[in-house]
């Protein structure tokens, strides 16, 4: 896409600028530019003329832009371990399209081809409903991606889809360009695009649920590494003798702090006779439905067991947080995922103050730490918006 109707598209999507005047300001553009490549988008459909703008100094024909509603959509998927979703997104950000299923199987053939059916679903019924035509495809998915080459390197919870290049595959059944990323990436990006993460160029978004990883957002770049493969923060060493990890280190933050890390080390203590309420029979054993909310409840009831649990999380996490805001100075840290929603009255201050604690006072004090906008799983938004970005070229992806 040409670089002024880049400029002038992003202005009016981010909202800085919505009439003719002030895009031609924003861009740097004369007013003639301006308006040309405004009525180019208008043609292409990429834009539309909105409201009438009021206010002093406002023409009488001064109208608000918006981005065009029947432009197209994208579609984005986000496959787990245990979980698939869709999101069908419109060009002007409207979700048009949601869906989400529990697959009875892990085998990678029958989960790509359910997949594929869903996929068929959704760019039906997103169809319809946008009346526009396909942009694209995105793709989460909870493992190492090699997001350049669309190619699934690795997944710890999905057996044999190392090295799937699903790009490709799906590419060559729907006829359109496929993007895939990890999972958490995709989620950085819909907190960056639509949620807690609106407008800022520079910030980690933190995933802390079934697994634990993260997004860096760099000067409005998502930043990969040489290899693809950064933000790995779920396996950085909080335990020097803590407990095993899938990648084969002992302590890792993942093992510590992931919700079945918590679940676990909750069962144990309650196994090995430490008296709490969270040991819900008669003979002490661990109530068979132990869950996050449950000890969230406990812990707010004074049960120390779940108190200290909260408390060993809140630590493990902020020590993590500390030792990243070091290092990125990021402004902001966005914490999301299931352990931060379920803990997150009682687990957030107490992170705050133990990266006040740890991280150098000057970077500490003048860092936000905050919880994700979204309360569900947001990697297939993420997903439907790679495929927004990349049509705007955006090079937000750093692919
Ligand atoms: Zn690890």
């Amino acid at each position: 896409m040409e670089h002024n109707h880049r400029a002038i598209v992003n202005a009016v999507r981010e909202g800085t600028a919505l009439s003719r005047i002030d895009l031609s300001r924003s861009s740097n553009l004369s007013l003639a530019t301006a308006k040309r490549v405004v009525d180019e988008l208008l043609e292409r459909g990429m834009l539309e003329e909105g409201e009438a703008l009021r206010g002093p100094g406002r023409g009488r024909k001064a109208s608000a832009l918006r981005l065009g509603s029947r432009y197209g959509f994208s579609v984005g998927a986000d496959v787990q371990p245990d979980s698939l979703r869709l999101t069908g997104l419109a060009f002007d950000g409207t979700v048009i399209y949601r869906r989400e299923l529990s697959p009875d199987t892990d085998d990678r053939d029958s989960l790509q081809g359910l997949l594929v059916a869903e996929l068929r679903r959704a760019l039906a019924d997103s169809s319809a409903a946008s009346r526009g035509s396909l942009l694209g495809i995105g793709v989460g998915i909870a493992g190492l991606v090699d997001a350049r080459e669309g190619v699934v390197l690795y997944c710890p919870g999905l057996p044999g889809w190392e090295n799937a290049p699903l790009a490709s595959t799906l590419g060559e059944c729907f006829g359109v360009e496929v993007l895939v990323d990890d999972a958490v990436r995709c989620m950085a990006l819909a907190e960056k695009r639509h949620g807690a993460a609106r407008g800022l160029g520079t910030f980690l978004y933190l995933y802390i649920g079934s697994g634990v990883g993260s997004g860096i957002v760099l000067d409005n770049r998502i930043y990969r590494g040489t290899n693809g493969v950064s933000g790995e923060f779920g396996h950085i060493t909080v335990k020097e003798d803590g407990p095993l990890c899938t990648c084969g280190n002992k302590g890792c933050l993942e093992a510590v702090v992931s919700a079945r890390a918590i679940l676990e080390r909750a069962r144990e203590l309650v196994a090995a006779g430490v008296h709490s309420t969270l040991g819900a029979d008669t003979a002490g054993s661990p109530d068979q439905a132990l869950s996050l909310e449950g000890i969230y409840q406990a812990a707010l009831r004074g049960d120390k067991l779940a108190t200290m649990l909260v408390a060993e999380a809140e630590e493990s996490i902020g020590i993590g947080v500390a030792d990243l805001i070091n290092i990125f100075d990021p402004g902001t840290v966005v914490l999301a995922g299931e352990v931060i929603e379920t803990f997150h009255g009682l687990i957030l201050e107490g992170i705050q103050k133990i990266v006040r604690r740890r991280a150098l006072h000057v970077i500490s004090q003048r860092t936000v730490i905050m919880k994700g906008a979204f309360e569900t799983n947001i990697a297939s938004l993420g997903a439907a918006t790679l495929v927004i970005e990349q049509i705007l070229g955006n090079e937000v992806l750093n692919l």
